[in-house]
């Protein structure tokens, strides 16, 4: 029997349950509308409730354009929610942080970096002192499996490489949250199935949350521990499967 349970026969009334750990994302009523100056206003996402715990790995399904990327976006930072609340650890989400890395479909990689110094970036800009972030940066080329490619560029690599790096570069800032859009879109599949591996692999290693958009339902099916599934345009969570 369960301490709690046992001293709750002892004491009763007098035994609280231990109040569950505050969620690491949490939606309320959320909602984003594109507002246009020209035409008609654009609601691309809304009602959305929602409570995610630190350590899933949540997938946003839906069709094309029932505002996946929106959401995402949303809890970056980089778009405000038009209603509703969106708090992360509790504190409203009012723009991009480290805590939160993302990768995106189109690796955007700096072309002028090596893969080092794109992995290197983010400590950099946090002021990491230098031989701090070579020794980070070099961890996580190990994690990605790509540590004889530290000097090289990103035109010197395959598609598969280059997402590579960009999840390193992701995780340099060591964030509590990997948001992912459509990361293996661009991939083939041989590619896409060996870095679906993988980012199962890291995940399981970092015990990072990750929340990664796609309209694959495989690849959802194979990389989620619950999938979100969205309705079309405006996106309203219509299924929550665990
Ligand atoms: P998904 O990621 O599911 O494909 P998006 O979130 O990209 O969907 O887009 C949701 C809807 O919002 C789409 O109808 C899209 O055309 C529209 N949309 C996206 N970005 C903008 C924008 N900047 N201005 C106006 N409408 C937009």
């Amino acid at each position: 029997m369960k301490t709690e349970a046992v001293l709750e026969r002892q004491l009763p009334g007098r035994v609280s349950t231990p109040a569950h750990g505050r969620a690491l994302i949490e939606c309320r009523d959320l909602g984003h509308t594109y507002r246009s100056r020209t035409g008609a206003d654009v609601p691309a996402i809304t009602g959305v409730d929602l409570s995610i715990e630190a350590g899933e790995f949540v997938c946003l399904l839906g069709p094309s354009g029932c505002g996946k990327t929106t959401l995402l976006n949303m809890v970056a930072g980089f778009l405000p929610p038009t209603e509703g609340r969106l708090r992360v650890r509790g504190e409203p989400v009012t723009g991009p942080a480290p805590e939160r890395g993302v990768v995106f479909q189109d690796y955007s990689l700096f072309p002028w970096l090596t893969v080092l110094g794109n992995v290197e970036f983010g400590l950099r800009m946090a002021g990491s002192p230098a031989h701090e972030r070579r020794r980070r940066a070099a961890e996580l080329l190990a994690l990605v499996g790509l540590e004889a490619a530290a000097n090289r560029y990103p035109f010197e690599l395959s598609g598969g490489m280059k997402q590579r790096v960009a999840i390193a570069r992701a995780l340099a800032t060591d964030p509590a949250l990997l948001l992912m859009d459509e990361p293996f879109a661009a991939l083939d599949a041989m590619t896409r199935g060996a870095l679906q591996t993988q980012l199962l692999d890291i995940q399981a290693r970092t015990g990072k949350t990750v929340l990664f958009v796609t309209h694959n339902i495989g690849e959802a099916i194979f990389m989620a521990t619950r999938i979100l599934v969205l309705s079309s345009r405006p996106g309203r969570v219509v299924e929550d499967i665990r």
